[in-house]
């Protein structure tokens, strides 16, 4: 099998500018910084790369997987087996007038500056969510304050086919932490953001503001993958999970934030197994409490344990 991956890292590797790395951990790519080795991880450089990966995966019959800034992922020990494309290496970003249209792996923050620099205001919800541009679109990542469906005006696609299609935002059946592309085996490529004139000194006002707020409620020192369960309807997952006393819990190096019982964080060594066992704690004692049984917000990739 080693023998094989490496040919066909090789084969890869020469039609793409990126790089392409073979056996790499993916806890080197994720926010909680956990999870087993990809077979092939790909890092294109441009569009031209991501459809190369594509048909090469389809060639080989290897599935693929697209991996953003990892802010909302837990991978488990064994891996992923195919080909994981890395998208922050595209990472063009224009101005014109009050829309931002910039490449699918350009960081939030990136965005938010450029928009702030450019007095353009509809993107301050985002503060302090560490995404790429292309995850938080395929997520409709936001807050109360707002979300992606706000400001997405189009997303240039490639299509199941190998095409590279344009969609409206009004197409992409938003919903909370949902879209029409999430698990459809598209990708997005580039997003065009709908913002409105505003000033420079207010906007970064409310930046300021938004980052404040979210150090103080959340467990930013210890690597971490965000909320981990949605909130059911009528109610935050946090507070269902504070009243079952789980604060604290630990399984491993892995503990339910003392800070925000939403998230779960990684004390140095925690494993996907440790964290998943506590995923059904919490879950297990919310459901025997209230008759809620949570959903997951992060997702799970990979193999076992
Ligand atoms: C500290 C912290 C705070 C957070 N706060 C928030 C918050 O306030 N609100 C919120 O909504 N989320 C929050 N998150 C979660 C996370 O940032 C979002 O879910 C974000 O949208 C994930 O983006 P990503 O680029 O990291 O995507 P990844 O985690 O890499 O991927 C997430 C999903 O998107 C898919 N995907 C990524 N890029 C593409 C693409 N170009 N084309 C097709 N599919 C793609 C992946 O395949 C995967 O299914 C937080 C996370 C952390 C760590």
């Amino acid at each position: 099998m080693g023998d094989y991956l490496t040919l066909l890292a090789g084969e890869l590797q020469r039609s793409i500018a990126g790089r392409v790395l073979l056996e790499e951990p993916l806890s080197r790519h994720t926010t909680f910084r956990i999870g087993g080795p990809a077979d092939l991880l790909a890092l294109p450089t441009n569009r031209e790369d991501i459809e190369a990966c594509i048909s090469f995966s389809r060639e080989k019959g290897l599935p693929f997987y697209i991996l953003g800034n990892g802010s909302n992922l837990l991978v488990r020990e064994k891996g992923v087996r195919g080909l994981v494309i890395k998208t922050t290496g595209l990472s063009r970003l224009e101005v014109k007038d009050a829309n931002i249209w910039a490449e699918a792996g350009v960081l939030l923050a990136r965005v938010l500056s450029k928009a702030q620099k450019a007095g353009l205001s509809g993107l301050e919800f985002a503060a302090g969510i560490p995404a790429t541009l292309g995850g938080a679109t395929v997520m409709n990542a936001g807050t109360p304050a707002g979300s992606m469906e706000d400001v997405v005006a189009r997303v240039e696609v490639l299509d199941k086919e190998g095409r590279f299609v344009i969609a409206d935002g009004s197409q992409l059946g938003f919903g909370y932490r949902e879209s029409r592309i999430k698990g459809s085996g598209q990708v997005v490529v580039a997003v065009l953001l709908a913002l409105k004139p505003g000033h420079p000194e207010e906007i970064d006002r409310l930046i300021a503001q938004r980052l404040a707020l979210r150090k103080k409620k959340q467990p930013l020192a210890w690597p971490n993958a965000g909320c981990i369960f949605k909130n059911p309807p009528g109610y935050a997952a946090g507070w269902l999970i504070e009243q079952v006393g789980a604060k604290g819990w630990s399984r491993g190096d892995a503990e339910v934030s003392t800070i925000h019982a939403n998230f779960i964080i990684n004390r140095g060594r925690a494993t996907a197994s440790d964290v998943l066992g506590l995923i059904e704690r919490v879950r297990e004692e919310v459901f025997k409490r209230f008759g809620i049984y949570l959903d997951l917000e992060i997702e799970i990739w990979g193999e076992g344990p």
